[in-house]
């Protein structure tokens, strides 16, 4: 069997499937963007040939290089496991003839919403969606659709709003920490996260925020910034934050523990502290919940507590708030 792998170089996980494929006995012909010098022996040794083109994304370019195979071999297969290549190569497949994912079955695949609406048609009750530009846009859309709608007053709560009044007169009196009123850590943050480590050895970090109190409209903080407030690599650590966004984005706190860990060898309790020391030196407060691949965890804060927990093989829970 005769097959033509796409990227087969790159991103460097992709070489398994063509060592798989050529394990089982196939023909893989490689078509990808990386100079051929880019490749080890033993990636060129699986493949029968390597072609570089210009993109492979390029359904024009990709043609002419499938076509030039196929006109020194039968080819049988042309695949491809990287998202942004699917359609390419189904579009390829389609115009040389070769069987495989349809472009039509490859386009549902890869979008949510053209997916959603085969769901729709075929009468399979499936949550609805749009893509909005603003809050308005969105608040439209769910009116129209019959979706409730709750005053801004809904999401109230006192103890949110007195700290809200806390910032903003710490605001106008030019501190944080103003002298008639003592804002602390828990008026300023709220962040959740969590880290953990399954039994297979993969790590994830995830983090959830409504940001710093008294933001300013449309601040986005570090929490959804991967390498900032949040991440994971399973040679290392898992990695979620809290506190002064600003600081933790300029301190690429997450990857950086991991960082430490990777290139220097350091333990996680001790990549962490540094990393939250660099922070401190900026003037940032806050702290973060790190797990590393084998299960050690690493729970450091420069403010005067942080809620935390955490539960590992033996079952039992610990919680804590301050030091
Ligand atoms: N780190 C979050 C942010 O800056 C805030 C927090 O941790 O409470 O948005």
């Amino acid at each position: 069997m005769n097959i033509i792998f796409i990227e087969p170089a790159f991103p460097a996980n992709q070489r398994e499937f063509v060592r798989g494929l050529a394990a089982a006995g196939a023909t893989v012909i490689g078509i990808g963007e990386r100079p051929v010098d880019y490749l080890d022996q033993e990636l060129r040794d699986w493949m029968l040939h390597y072609q570089q083109i210009g993109n492979v994304t390029d359904v024009g370019t990709l043609v002419e290089a499938v076509r030039f195979a196929q006109s020194r071999v039968w080819i049988d297969a042309l695949e491809s496991t990287i998202e942004a290549h699917t359609m390419a190569a189904a579009q390829a497949r389609e115009a040389c003839g070769i069987p495989g994912t349809s472009v039509r079955t490859a386009y549902l695949c890869r979008d949510k919403p053209s997916m959603k609406e085969v769901l729709r048609d075929a009468g399979i009750p499936t949550a609805l969606s749009t893509a909005a530009s603003s809050a308005a846009e969105v608040r439209a859309f769910a009116a129209a659709n019959g979706v409730e709608l709750v005053d801004q007053k809904y999401f109230y709560t006192e103890e949110r709003w007195q700290a809200l009044q806390k910032m903003k007169e710490a605001e106008k009196s030019g501190g944080a920490g103003g002298k008639k009123f003592i804002v602390t850590d828990q008026d300023r943050h709220g962040t959740v996260g969590a880290v953990a480590l399954d039994k297979n050895g993969n790590l994830a970090a995830a983090t959830s925020t409504g940001g710093t109190t008294n933001k300013k409209a449309g601040r986005v903080g570090d929490s959804p910034i991967i390498g900032g407030g949040t991440y994971a690599n399973n040679a290392t650590c898992a990695v979620s934050a809290t506190g002064d966004g600003e600081y933790f984005i300029r301190s690429v706190v997450a990857h950086d523990v991991s960082a430490l860990m990777e290139y220097r060898g350091m333990k996680l309790q001790e990549a962490a502290q540094m990393v939250l020391d660099k922070v401190a030196k900026l003037g940032g407060t806050g702290g973060l919940i790190a797990i590393d691949h084998d299960g050690n965890i690493a729970l450091p804060f420069n403010t005067s507590g942080m809620y935390r927990g955490h539960v590992g093989v033996d079952g039992e829970f610990v919680v804590e708030i301050y030091r």
